[in-house]
């Protein structure tokens, strides 16, 4: 996905999260979730250049947000930082899984469990920083109402909110045609968007079939496939929406529970993540 694209696809996924937050503890509205006022001069609904270019660096100028400025992000921009912050990762072989991605040489099984894994591990790393903050917050604000995680102050909120903003990356770059195969079949038109599967019913996900290696691709094709997925009103996206709500809500949910890892991660993987390779 493109960048105005990982920011549309994190505010809508926030949105439906919300409505289907797990928890009464206030979690769901912590200020890595709020979001700052945006305006797109191309299509709110779809990636576009024009978004991904002009008005993506205006809402950041606009609102005083740079990747050098982190703190002041919020998760959306957190989530499409990942690209700028972390440009080692589009040509190094151990930067693939940031994007769900191969390295060249590499299996698609090996790259896909470094994706699933690295996903995994930083989802975690959200749910424990996110619990060193509750306990400060109920040691420092005892017998008062609080509620919990809206201490933007507190200086463990950088890295807490950057750690589900690494996560999310790699699992919706995980439906972008440019990254993984999800379909079956030879050719890949670019009108086939996911098969059989209308936006009505984004439930249903096609197993993962390819991981693909960016140093062979195309780089226009795969801006294309990044742009046509990128949008928040098509089926790919759609689908990561709803995948990243998931996520947040797996993560929030694993917070307020005393799970050693993360609370249902497995049907998690096994909803939007299975893989079938062969
Ligand atoms: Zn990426």
């Amino acid at each position: 996905m493109k960048f105005d694209g990982h920011v549309k696809l994190t505010a809508k996924a926030i949105t439906r999260m919300k409505i289907k937050c797990p928890v009464t503890t206030g979690s769901c509205n912590a200020p890595m979730f709020k979001d700052d006022f945006r305006l797109w001069f191309g299509d709110s609904k779809q990636s576009t250049p024009t978004d991904n270019y002009t008005s993506a660096v205006f809402n950041y100028i606009s609102n005083a947000i740079t990747p050098d400025n982190i703190s002041a992000v919020k998760l959306p921009d957190a989530v499409a930082f990942v690209d700028l912050n972390e440009r080692w990762t589009h040509d190094d072989p151990k930067g693939q899984r940031y994007h769900f991605m191969r390295a060249r040489g590499e299996s698609n099984q090996a790259a896909y469990y470094n994706a699933i894994n690295f996903i995994e591990r930083h989802t975690f790393n959200w749910v424990s920083n996110a619990r060193k903050i509750l306990k400060f917050e109920s040691a420092m604000y005892r017998n008062k109402d609080v509620k919990p995680l809206q201490r933007p102050g507190i200086r463990l909120n950088n890295y807490y909110v950057k750690e589900l903003a690494l996560a999310l990356h790699s699992l919706q770059d995980s439906f972008s045609p440019a990254h993984t195969q999800r379909y079956t079949g030879q050719r890949r038109p670019t009108d086939q968007v996911v098969a059989g599967i209308i936006k009505s019913n984004s439930n249903v996900v096609m197993p993962i079939r390819n991981l693909y290696d960016y140093s062979a691709q195309d780089k226009n094709k795969h801006s294309s496939n990044d742009y046509s997925s990128g949008g928040p009103a098509g089926n790919w996206g759609e689908l990561a929406v709803n995948a990243s709500a998931d996520l947040m809500i797996l993560s929030i949910e694993s917070l307020w529970k005393n799970d050693k890892g993360l609370t249902g991660w497995g049907a998690f993987k096994a909803k939007w993540l299975t893989a079938r390779f062969n």
